[in-house]
């Protein structure tokens, strides 16, 4: 199947037909302002309790802390007038540091937010967190566990404790399908190193208590992150298609900072900040305008993350887009 997938996409990329068509269907859709952004990514904290291999978190130089309030809330009103209607709590810090996060979860839902997804590695998942969780309206849970054996997870997760983490995750399945009403999904992550070995009981025993394992694979964080022990796929620089995530997306740190997506870990491009102005006049300004203008152009050469990004999110045809190509 991968190798199939493979082949499609070199086929494609190398297709001058295709590639006509898919870029002028690209620019129509971004001319025409068709897109519009329809995610939210919050980081609540940049704080984290350990340090895994494949996160370049030791290269932050932005300041660390927590979202206030504040800005939490003027970002889920801002996001809904804009049409918004999902957010990821993700970013470079483990969420559940944030002591409020199931009051915000609850608090986005209530506010009118259809998907709310977390990302977590199920550390400080105890049992009242578990719970809490389990009955905030929270649509999906995406628990990075990235090894199924004791000693590879401290070595890949540094001071967090296998154990305690895999007991967590079975409290939450467990507690899960003794109730009723609005369930999250649950997906395990494993990372996905080349020749990594799973011990499958214990996937077959999540699999059985109603997780999903997923294995999105590695990346460079755009060339920030050198732990190579993969393969990266194309790079944009080489030949990329425009990425979705500048029209679809909107990647907002705990001080409120926009910046350009997940990958632009210390804020390189910095769009401006909710705290000073709107998201509406941020994602208006001048700054993204010409990074997508440049994306359109295909010169991706002078953009300091984007030329080094593997061009994942370019691959994504865009009429998969909800709101891609509507009149
Ligand atoms: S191409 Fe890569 S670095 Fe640029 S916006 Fe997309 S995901 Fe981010």
């Amino acid at each position: 199947m991968a190798k199939t997938k493979a082949f499609l996409r070199e086929f494609l990329f190398n297709n001058p037909v295709y590639d006509y068509l898919y870029m002028s269907r690209i620019r129509k859709s971004a001319d025409a302002g068709i897109v519009k952004p329809d995610t939210l990514r919050i980081e609540l904290t940049n704080l984290c309790n350990t340090s895994c291999i494949m996160c370049p978190r030791d290269k932050l130089t932005r300041p660390q802390g927590i979202m206030s309030n504040e800005v939490f809330e003027r970002a889920v009103k801002q996001a809904l007038a804009l049409g918004i209607g999902k957010i990821l709590f993700s970013g470079f810090g483990e969420p559940l540091i944030d002591a409020n996060i199931v009051e915000r979860i609850k608090y986005a839902k209530k506010s009118g937010i259809s998907l709310v997804h977390l990302f977590s590695n199920a550390s400080l998942m105890g049992k009242k967190i578990a719970a809490g969780l389990a009955d905030s309206g929270l649509d999906l849970l995406v628990i990075s566990l990235d090894a199924t054996e004791e000693k590879r997870f401290s070595g890949i997760k540094p001071g967090l404790n296998f154990n305690g983490v895999t007991s967590n995750i079975i409290f939450l399945l467990d507690y899960l399908s003794g109730k009723n009403g609005h369930n999250p999904k649950i997906k395990v992550r494993l990372t996905g190193f080349e020749n990594e070995i799973y011990d499958m009981r214990l996937l077959d025993q999540l699999r059985e208590k109603g997780a999903q394992i997923v294995s999105p694979g590695l990346h460079s964080w755009s060339g920030q992150w050198e732990g190579a022990d993969f393969s990266p796929v194309r790079l944009m620089a080489e030949k990329g298609w425009p990425c979705y995530l500048l029209w679809t997306s909107v990647t907002l740190l705990w001080d409120g900072s926009v910046s350009l997506c997940c990958k632009d870990f210390n804020c390189i491009y910095n769009f401006g900040n909710i705290k000073n102005e709107g998201l509406a006049e941020i994602l208006q300004g001048a700054k993204l305008a010409d990074i997508r203008r440049r994306h359109l152009e295909r010169s991706f050469a002078g953009l300091k993350l984007c030329a080094s990004c593997e061009s994942v999110q370019s691959l994504l045809p865009w009429w998969r887009i909800k709101n891609a190509g509507q009149k």
